[in-house]
Order: C-alpha cells, then sequence, then structure tokens
C-alpha cells in the first residue's frame, strides 16, 4: 500500500468536482492503491541500448521513446513519472520529442502534486489547463552577458509546471518582504491566466532519485537556455547556496563542474530561489515578448517583514522521519487574521510540502493532524504549511506558514 502515490496526483483531478464524488474517487482512489507502487525514476537503464541524440541527452530505441539524462554517471529518466494523463482529459500532461537541436517539451502546465483549491482568500484566479511548448537546446551555450529573466515562464519543472522569476507583476518579491505573496504548500499559485508557477524550489515535484543531502541533487527542471536547474545539494550535507571556493554560484546561481558543465542549483531561502538570470543563450521560441531582453541578474528588491496574517502561530514538531507517520499540532492565533477570518471548525484540508494531512481535528485553536512521509522524500529542506477552510459563498479561508518542517533521517531534539 503506498497511499503518498495516490497523494501525490490525485488532488489535481479532484479539483473541479462536487464534493461527493471527490469522496468516493477518493475511497476508490485509496482502495486502488493498495496494489501499487510508485514508479521510481532511478530503475536503471542499459546506456548500450540508448541514441545518443547530443550535449547531455539519449532517447530510448523503443516505442514510445523516452529521454533520458546523463547526469554524471547516471542515466536518468526525468520525466517519465510525469507523462500520465493526471487531469484525466485525455492529454498526457507532458508529451516529449525531438528534433536536431531541440526537446521538444508540450506541456499543460498542470501540477501533478496536491494544490490548494483556487480561488482562494489568497488568490482570486484559477488553475487552467496550458498549452506549452517548451524548447529546450540539446547543446545549451553559455553566452558572453546575462540575459535578463523575463517576466512569465523563464524556465520548467521536469513536471511541465513552469518557474517564474521570484516578482509578481509590478516587479516586487513573491516570496518574502511585505510583498510576499499567498503561495501553497508547494510553493506555486495561478497567474490572471491560469498559468499555475513557483517563483521559488518547489518540494513537490517528483525528482528522479532520492534527494537525502548524501550527494549532488537530482535535476528537477531546464531552464529555457537549456541549461539544467538542480535540486539545492552540491554535495553530502552542503547546499549549493553555501558553497566556496571554485564552486561559489555566480548571480545566475549557476557553476560548472567537469561532469555536469555549466548548470543552475535553487536557493532555498535565499533570493533568488531558482535562477537569477541565463547564464547561456535563451531559447527565443520559449519566450513571451521575445525581442529586447534586457542584460544582468536581476536584484532582491525585497524589504520589511511579510504581511501575511500569521494566523498559523506554530507547528510543532518541526521535523519527522522519512516511511514514518508523523502527528503534527499547528496552532493557530485568529487574533493574528487580517484580512479574512478565522472560521469556526475544523479545516477541509491541511498540506505540509506535498503532504496532505489526514485525519484533521480542531480543539479551540489546536489543530491535530498526521502526514505520511514517504520513504523518498526529500531531505533537510524546510517545508511550508498551508490550510483551507471550506466555504460555499465566498473565497475558501487560506492561511499558511513558511519553513515550518522538514524530513530528517535522525530526529531532532
Ligand atoms: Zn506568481
Ligand atoms: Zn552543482
Amino acid at each position: 500500500m503506498n497511499i503518498p502515490c495516490v497523494t501525490y496526483s490525485e488532488r489535481a483531478i479532484l479539483l473541479n468536482l462536487t464534493c461527493s464524488v471527490r469522496v468516493i474517487l477518493l475511497i476508490a482512489a485509496l482502495i486502488g492503491s493498495a496494489g501499487l507502487t510508485c514508479v521510481c525514476a532511478d530503475d536503471a537503464v542499459d546506456p548500450g541500448t540508448l541514441k545518443h541524440l547530443t550535449g547531455h541527452w539519449y532517447v530510448s530505441q523503443a516505442e514510445p521513446a523516452t529521454y533520458y539524462y546523463k547526469d554524471a554517471e547516471l542515466y536518468l529518466d526525468l520525466f517519465s513519472y510525469h507523462r500520465k494523463d493526471s487531469n484525466k482529459d485525455g492529454i498526457d500532461n507532458l508529451v516529449l520529442s525531438h528534433n536536431e537541436t531541440h526537446l521538444i517539451m508540450d506541456s499543460q502546465g498542470y501540477p501533478n502534486h496536491p494544490t490548494a483549491i483556487f480561488p482562494n482568500s489568497g488568490n482570486p484566479n484559477r488553475i487552467e489547463i496550458q498549452k506549452f511548448r517548451f524548447q529546450l537546446p540539446l547543446e545549451p551555450k553559455l553566452n558572453d552577458h546575462i540575459t535578463r529573466l523575463p517576466m512569465g515562464p523563464i524556465g520548467t519543472a521536469v513536471n511541465g509546471v513552469v518557474y517564474f522569476n521570484p516578482f509578481e507583476q509590478g516587479g516586487m518579491n513573491a516570496v518574502e518582504g511585505y510583498s510576499e505573496v499567498w503561495l501553497d504548500s508547494c510553493c506555486g499559485h495561478p497567474q490572471q491566466t491560469g498559468v499555475y508557477h513557483y517563483h521559488k524550489y518547489p518540494v513537490c515535484v517528483k525528482s528522479p532519485f532520492k534527494d537525502n543531502g548524501k550527494q549532488h541533487s537530482p535535476v528537477i527542471g531546464f531552464a529555457f537556455d537549456g541549461f539544467p536547474i538542480y535540486g539545492p545539494y552540491e554535495s553530502e550535507g552542503l547546499m549549493a547556496k553555501d558553497a566556496v571556493g571554485e564552486q561559489t554560484l555566480d548571480a545566475c546561481n549557476g557553476h560548472t563542474d567537469s561532469v555536469r558543465g555549466y548548470h543552475y542549483h535553487v536557493t532555498p531561502g535565499r533570493f533568488p530561489y531558482i535562477i537569477g538570470g541565463y547564464a547561456g543563450v535563451p531559447e527565443p521560441a520559449n519566450i513571451r515578448g521575445r525581442r529586447g531582453l534586457e542584460t544582468g541578474a536581476i536584484e532582491d528588491n525585497s524589504s520589511g517583514e511579510s504581511s501575511q496574517p500569521k494566523v498559523i502561530a506554530a507547528v510543532r514538531p518541526a521535523n519527522g522521519q522519512p516511511g514514518t507517520k508523523q502527528k503534527l499540532e499547528i496552532e493557530l492565533d485568529p487574533t493574528q487574521a487580517t484580512r479574512v477570518r478565522v472560521p469556526e471548525g475544523t479545516p477541509e484540508w491541511v498540506q505540509v510540502g506535498p503532504y496532505e494531512a489526514v485525519p484533521i481535528e480542531r480543539k479551540g485553536n489546536m489543530l491535530q493532524v498526521e502526514i505520511q512521509i514517504p520513504e523518498d522524500a526529500t531531505l533537510g529542506v524546510l517545508m511550508d504549511c498551508h490550510i483551507e477552510f471550506k466555504a460555499a459563498d465566498r473565497p475558501r479561508a487560506v492561511f499558511k506558514r513558511n519553513d515550518v518542517f522538514r524530513v530528517v533521517e535522525v530526529e531532532d531534539p
């Protein structure tokens, strides 16, 4: 029985259905999951059976083609887990092909992990299915200058959901400071045309191998110049943001090593969070308003304290271990609710990072919840928590708190 598989993919499908249908589907999904195992992308492939495209890219000779990215000595199937039709509209979320020069990703931009239900009191938009076509240069080329990141999509996670730069329309930092916006526990939200996007390291995107902080992180996506974006770790116990000397990250959040070449890292808790500019030549086909991209890395303009209401006063304990059920106590402080009041009763949904909390109980201002932490959880990275209250006649009341929980191998006191 592998419940995390269900919670990874099923909420997205359930979003637009009525409550009773959702319950039936959820039960069906739970029953169905009894015989399920997670797709593990680290199943070893025989490199001799693969065709080398160019650069780091390889493709299987069998149909349908599976694309592999050579990451150091590993041949990684980055995409198969994400190619499913998770919104059940008859079209796979992600369809891959290639030509001489590019990997082509046709993506619905649809999150295949739990998200908040939008619209809600933190965001008036809803998540819409997109028709994206991304073209990633198979052989990315470093440029002689940094290209300024545009607004809108700047790259794509391996699930086909887009990364944005750290700024909202209006140019303010979406991630921290007084202009912080409401992102769900998977670090995303939709904009006006329904594009769900990440402004910081999305802990919910299933990566090709377990990111346990004991080696260089896996590839989690690509910038639109074709260079890969890796998770936070550079080596055992060292996040790339803390690397010094030759491995110090540049203004784009990138550095070079002998096996990976130039590559970017996400930097949890530190601007620019994902990438700070294109070090390579960006593929123009991917970029909206293609002409006139400026030069130079972006700069942090955040200031002051976040103005997000501090309704979630505390989450205890602050860590849990992989492969365990973890009880959590979430303390609410309704006096902090400035935008929308805290409803009476039990929240309909509580999420910590990618993990849905079930069951949920409320006594006064204390929530008692339980999350199932999978064996392959990403270790050591701080995750956010959000809660949602159901409402029929007004936007769902949503609250969140950042950086409240992490999965660790050995329990901290
Ligand atoms: Zn945004
Ligand atoms: Zn690195």
